[in-house]
């Protein structure tokens, strides 16, 4: 999995205010290593990698541990909240309006649609 392709599925999952994260972690892929899978588990971003790396893996809990006080959809200060029983790191603006993020970032179209 490439970082464009990283990106654009973190995104589509609804987390693109972790997106400097995923850069961050392309930036510093050791020549050689592959990122398998980006995905978010437990309110955090995670990686899976190809091959044994002690040193990586080290940052790549750090970067999981930075992704739990980041709001997924914004980019800001976010704390881990349970909305609609998902585990989600978010900020309380995003998390009231957290009924059009579950399958996507929110779409200022919807609030226009609810008539708010
Ligand atoms: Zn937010």
């Amino acid at each position: 999995m490439d970082r464009a392709a990283a990106r654009s599925w973190i995104s589509q999952c609804g987390y693109p205010g972790w997106l400097a994260l995923v850069d961050e972690v392309y930036d510093r892929l050791p020549p050689g290593l592959q990122i398998r899978q980006a995905y978010q588990k437990w309110a955090e971003l995670r990686f899976d990698v190809d091959v044994d790396d002690a040193a990586f893996e080290a940052f790549l809990v750090e970067i999981a541990d930075r992704s739990a006080t980041i709001c997924g959809v914004c980019g800001g200060a976010g704390r881990r909240q349970t909305v609609e029983g998902w585990d989600e790191t978010i900020c309380d603006p995003c998390s009231a309006r957290a009924e059009t993020r579950i399958d996507g970032p929110p779409d200022p179209d919807e609030d226009a649609r609810r008539g708010r």
